[in-house]
C-alpha cells in the first residue's frame, strides 16, 4: 500500500491524482493533502478521501480549515505555512509524493520530498526547470526515484528502454555523472509534441487583444489557469524541452518540438536506428498519473480507451517560432545554461501574473521575458539560496519592466 502526499490536491493535477488513487484503495491511499487557500475545498477532500494531515500554505485559514474538519468530525491532523509543507512532503506520513503545486512556490517541497528519497511524482516542472541539478541530485542523494506526470515526460519515460529495470530507467539516476547517456542507449532525439494551444495558426495581429479567458479555454486539456496561459504562449513547450533535458539528459539539440493539434500522441523517442516509438491516449492526465503511481506495474485509470479508428486523422506541422517566441526564448535559456531558465521562469511567472490580471497584453508576455533575461545573464546554479535570490531579483526586474510599460 504507497501512503501519497498530493501537494496542491485542490488543483488540476490534485483533483485527478486523487480520482485514480479512489479507484484503488487496496494499492494507494491519500494520506496528506495541501492546497494554498482554498480552504473549503480542502476540506470537502479531506470529507471525502480521509487523510492523517491537511495542510494549508495560507496560515491565516488555519483555524478556519481545523473547524470544518472538526464540523465535518473528521480526526484529520491540520498544519499550515510552509515549513508545515516541506515537513509533510519530507515526514513519514507519506512514500509517495506528487508535487502538483504550480510554479516556483512548489521548489521546497519538491526538493524537500528528493532529499527525503521518495517516490516523487513530478507535475511540478517549474521546480525542474529552475533548480534541475539540485533537484537531480537531491534525487540521488535521497535515494528515491523520480517519475515523471507531465505527459510529455511520462511518455518519453514510457517509450525510453528498459523501462522495467530500475536502475536503468529512473530518469534521475546514470552511470555517466549523475546522467543516463541517451545515445549510448541508442536513441538519437526525444519529440515532444505540442497541441499549440487555442491559438495555433494565428498571426501575431490576431493574438494583440486576447483575453485572459480565451487564452485558458485550451482545446484539449482542462487545466489550471497558469499552465493554460503558458500552453497559449508555447512557454508551456519551453519549459517542458528544458524539464526534458534535466531529467533524460537529453542535449538541447536532441530535442525537438512538433506540433501535434489532436493531442493524442503524447510525445515520442527516435532510436539511432530509425524506429520511433510513441505513446498515444486520450488527452486525459490520468493516464500520466495512473502509470507514474503505479510504475512500474499498471492500474486502470478510468481513462476513455483510444479509439483510433474514430478519431480524426493525425496531423502534425512545425512550430511557428516567430509568432509563439516564448518557445524561442527558453530554447535561448537553455542553451545559456547555469540559471538563466529560472531567470526565465521567473519572469514568465510575473508576465502570466499580470496578463491574468488584465494588466498586460498577450503578446507582451514574451517582451517581459526577453527583457528580463537580457538584464541578468546566466550565473552557474551554485545551490538553493542563491538560485532562491536570483528567483527573487528576476521576479523584481519583471515588476519594473512591466510598471515602465504601462
Ligand atoms: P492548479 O492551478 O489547478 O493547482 C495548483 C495547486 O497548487 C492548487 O492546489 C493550489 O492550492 C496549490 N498552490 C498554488 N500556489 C501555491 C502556493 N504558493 N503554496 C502552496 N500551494 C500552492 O494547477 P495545475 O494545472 O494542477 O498544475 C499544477 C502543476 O502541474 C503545474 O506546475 C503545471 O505546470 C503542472 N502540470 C499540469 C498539468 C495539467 O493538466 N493541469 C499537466 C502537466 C503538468
Ligand atoms: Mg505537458
Amino acid at each position: 500500500m504507497y501512503k501519497v502526499a498530493i501537494l496542491g490536491a485542490t488543483g488540476s493535477i490534485g483533483g485527478n491524482a486523487l480520482d485514480v488513487i479512489a479507484r484503488h484503495p487496496e494499492r494507494f491511499r491519500a494520506t496528506v493533502l495541501t492546497a494554498h487557500r482554498e480552504v473549503a475545498a480542502l476540506a470537502e477532500l479531506c470529507v471525502r478521501h480521509q487523510p492523517d494531515l491537511a495542510v494549508i500554505a495560507d496560515t491565516s485559514l488555519e483555524a478556519e480549515l481545523s473547524r470544518r474538519l472538526a464540523a465535518a468530525g473528521l480526526r484529520c491532523e491540520v498544519a499550515s505555512g510552509h515549513a508545515a509543507l516541506t515537513a509533510a512532503a519530507e515526514g513519514g506520513l507519506c512514500d509517495t509524493v506528487v508535487a502538483a503545486i504550480v510554479g516556483a512556490a512548489g521548489l521546497e517541497s519538491t526538493l524537500a520530498a528528493a532529499r527525503a528519497g521518495k517516490r516523487l511524482l513530478l507535475a511540478n516542472k517549474e521546480s525542474i526547470v529552475m533548480a534541475g541539478p539540485l533537484l537531480l541530485e537531491a534525487v540521488a542523494v535521497g535515494g528515491g526515484v523520480l517519475i515523471p506526470v507531465d505527459s510529455e515526460h511520462n511518455a518519453i519515460f514510457q517509450c525510453l528502454p528498459d523501462q522495467s529495470r530500475p536502475d536503468q530507467s529512473r530518469p534521475d539516476q546514470s552511470r555517466s555523472g549523475g546522467r543516463p547517456d541517451l545515445r549510448a542507449r541508442g536513441v538519437r532525439r526525444l519529440i515532444l509534441t505540442a497541441s499549440g494551444g487555442p491559438f495555433r495558426g494565428r498571426t501575431r495581429a490576431e493574438l494583440a487583444s486576447i483575453t485572459p479567458e480565451q487564452a485558458c479555454k485550451h482545446p484539449n486539456w482542462v487545466m489550471g489557469r497558469k499552465i493554460s496561459v503558458d500552453s497559449a504562449t508555447l512557454m508551456n513547450k519551453g519549459l517542458e524541452v528544458i524539464e526534458a533535458h534535466h531529467l533524460f539528459g537529453a542535449p538541447v539539440d536532441a530535442i525537438e518540438v512538433l506540433v501535434h493539434p489532436q493531442s493524442l500522441v503524447h510525445s515520442l523517442v527516435e532510436y539511432l536506428d530509425g524506429s520511433v516509438l510513441a505513446q498515444l491516449g486520450n488527452p486525459d492526465m490520468r493516464t500520466a498519473i495512473a502509470h507514474a503511481l503505479a510504475w512500474p506495474e499498471r492500474v486502470d485509470a478510468g481513462v476513455t480507451p483510444l479509439n483510433l479508428a474514430a478519431c480524426a486523422p493525425l496531423a502534425f506541422e512545425p512550430p511557428d517560432l516567430a509568432t509563439f517566441r516564448c518557445l524561442a526564448l527558453a530554447y535561448q535559456a537553455l542553451r545559456a545554461g547555469g540559471d538563466a531558465p529560472a531567470i526565465l521562469n521567473a519572469a514568465n511567472e510575473i508576465a502570466v501574473e499580470a496578463f491574468l490580471a488584465g494588466a498586460l497584453p498577450f503578446l507582451s508576455i514574451a517582451d517581459v521575458v526577453e527583457a528580463v533575461l537580457a538584464e541578468l545573464p546566466a550565473q552557474a546554479v551554485v545551490d538553493v539560496q542563491t538560485l532562491g535570490e536570483r528567483d527573487r531579483v528576476a521576479r523584481e526586474a519583471a515588476r519594473r519592466i512591466l510598471r515602465n510599460a504601462c
